[in-house]
């Protein structure tokens, strides 16, 4: 039976354009799928946009726009970005499409029979902004969020609670059952120990504003943003609608991945879970929350005006190189600091010198002394025969890393991989044995360099989308897959010449960081 693979990105609140902090969420769970799917499985890959809330209702009236106008904009924005990154997601949710609306309709009705949604009243500090209620130790003596600096207002309205603190007990068995449930580990015991102290009955309807989702039998209130954005992984499955086939597939029995940047984590790891209980549906997902990308060490978003969009750097060297970069520096336990000076030393590095140089050369010495066929050869030798359990071991761990999250990881394996096959070069000296006419060992080295290109190739096929696919037509092999990748398993290569560099060297870094930093400039001018 074929295995089946959901991956979620967060949906982004529609506030403003997406800029690189949005696109580690939804690099990674492209690579993942494109994992996935290479070992066979049928996945579906999806991510969209929050719209609903106070502040979109506030933009776009500053901007003459009906709410629906606006986040129409943002979310045809966001999919074009995510086709500009080769970012291959299968469904875009929108929290307007009337399929969700109707299902969090349901949701909230259900909630409210089962008891577990009571009317109360909200008295609070909130930040119109950052749509947040604050504590008065939060906001201080002088009354400003934390979070964006603007005066807090007192609020006091209706609301209704989600009884969150009846469920605290069960959702800490839940965690301590399943040690796998949140990943990783640091960000497991985070949580833990946020439960410990206590849930507070949560606050989800709102009647001070009408951008929302309005209840059913309380069109007063409109829900306010958690029970409306998280059921997102479950409508656009129609788990309330007659068809249920995808609901069965993809969340029954699949294997579900979420995944969220730290500032999320929370209402991921606590609100998201104690829905499902509230509503008996299987938790049966596991949550991966990374960290930041930072823009020289601050948090980016536009408020604190210090944003990279990756345009900035596809210009310049390409989607694969963008990708690469993010995924290879991937923010898996501490944040990452962003910076042009790193961006080109690790292209230049890793793609332009190690392995877009071990292709180039490895395919000139293929056509020179073999003219372009290399058949498979194999001969007692120490340096091919360490190059080939190399191949193995790599292969293996490299199933581990994916299957830990750890794309940063796994793409160092790949590196590791090429030095060593660059180093074969060094020990084999090719040239030298041309000139002594060893051809039978000569081939053999050149098999070698090949397969383990192809080997690496296949391992980048999640990363590397645009390059691979011409790696492999260079070689005269048919695109691989994961799944079936067997090292020294190919009989014949036969070689086509590349017409350009996969990756062209930046010889300038000096005025290429001035550029990107002046263009970075531009991009914050552009509007939403
Ligand atoms: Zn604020």
């Amino acid at each position: 039976m074929k295995k089946n693979f959901y991956i979620t990105t967060p949906i982004y609140y529609a506030s403003g354009r997406l800029h690189i902090g949005s696109s580690s969420s939804t690099l990674i769970s492209d690579a993942l799928k494109r994992y996935k799917k290479s070992l066979g499985y049928d996945t579906r890959f999806m991510t969209g946009l929050d719209e609903h809330g106070q502040k979109v209702e506030k933009k776009a009236a500053s901007k003459n726009l009906t709410p629906k106008e606006f986040t129409d904009k943002l979310a045809k924005n966001a999919k074009d970005l995510w086709a500009y990154i080769d970012c291959d997601y299968d469904y875009f949710v929108r929290t307007t499409d009337e399929n969700h609306i109707k299902q969090v309709q349901d949701v909230f009705e259900l909630m409210l029979k089962n008891d577990d949604i009571y009317l109360g009243s909200y008295d609070g500090l909130y930040c119109v902004e950052c749509e947040t209620f604050f504590s008065q130790s939060e906001v201080g003596e002088e009354k400003l969020c934390p979070e964006c600096g603007r005066p807090v207002q007192n609020v006091k309205e209706p609301s209704y609670f989600f009884r969150l603190s009846k469920y605290q007990d069960k959702l800490l068995d839940y965690i301590n059952a399943h040690p796998n449930f949140i990943q990783p580990e640091g960000k497991k015991n985070e949580v833990v120990a946020f439960v410990k102290q206590g849930l507070q009955d949560l606050s989800v309807s709102r009647s001070t504003f009408k951008w929302g989702i309005p209840i059913k039998s309380d069109p007063k209130h409109v829900v306010y943003v958690w029970v409306d954005a998280l059921f997102n992984y479950l409508t656009a499955l129609n788990f309330l609608n007659d068809d249920k086939s995808l609901y069965e597939k993809y969340w029954l029995n699949s294997e579900v991945v979420h995944v969220v940047a730290k500032d999320i984590l929370r209402f991921h790891a606590i609100f998201w879970p104690i829905f499902l209980m509230s509503l008996n549906i299987p938790i049966n997902f596991t949550l991966f929350a990374h960290n930041w990308v930072l823009m020289y060490g601050e948090k980016m978003s536009k408020s604190k005006g210090n944003v990279i969009f990756p345009k900035t750097f596809v210009e310049r060297y390409g989607v694969d190189a963008f990708r690469y970069y993010v995924l290879r520096e991937f923010p898996v336990l501490s944040d990452l600091i962003c910076t042009p000076e790193d961006f080109i030393s690790r292209y230049n590095t890793d793609l332009v010198n190690d392995f877009g140089n071990l292709v180039s050369r490895s395919l000139s010495m293929a056509e020179k002394y073999f003219s372009s066929s290399v058949k498979r050869k194999e001969i007692d030798s120490e340096y091919i025969s360490d190059l080939k359990n190399e191949m193995n071991n790599t292969i293996q761990v490299f199933h581990e890393d994916m299957n830990s999250f750890r794309v940063d990881k796994a793409l160092q394996d790949i590196n590791k991989l090429v030095s060593r096959t660059n180093k074969l070069i060094d020990e084999t000296m090719p040239w030298a044995l041309y000139k002594e006419n060893k051809m039978e060992e000569l081939e053999a080295v050149i098999y070698s360099l090949l397969e383990a290109i192809r080997v690496e190739t296949t391992l980048y096929i999640p990363f590397l989308v645009n390059t691979t696919p011409i790696i492999f037509s260079s070689l005269g092999v048919t695109t691989g897959t994961i799944k079936d990748l067997v090292p020294y398993e190919t009989k014949e290569f036969n070689i086509t010449k590349l017409s350009s560099p996969l990756f062209p060297r930046e010889n300038d870094p000096k005025k290429a960081i001035d550029e990107i930093i002046e263009s970075m400039a531009y991009e914050l001018t552009q509007e939403a």
